[in-house]
């Protein structure tokens, strides 16, 4: 059967399985090695209060959420383009 891409859609090394995670959007459990994951920042102030902060000189750690999106989403999200078929396959 011809492959429609190298990586056969996930990244990584040769590891054999990896652990299921779920999307965030819908809900769909997708490998890891598949999913798209997001890093954002969260502010634990708001933004008015960040900028008073900020400008007294106050030190304000902030945290990071992880966020697990499957292709279709992330897709329909618009954090991947569609390549054309000729460009797929790199090999
Ligand atoms: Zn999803």
């Amino acid at each position: 059967m011809p492959k429609k891409r190298k990586s056969g859609g996930k990244t990584g090394s040769s590891k054999g399985n990896f652990g299921k995670v779920q999307c965030v959007n819908c809900g769909r459990f997708v490998a890891r090695s598949k999913a798209k994951a997001v890093t954002r920042r969260t502010n634990l102030v708001d933004s008015r209060m960040f900028g008073e902060l900020k400008k007294s000189g106050t030190i304000i750690m902030g945290g990071s959420t992880k966020a697990y999106y499957c292709i279709s989403c992330s897709i329909h999200k618009r954090m991947y383009a569609q390549r054309a078929k000729d460009e797929r396959r790199t090999d």
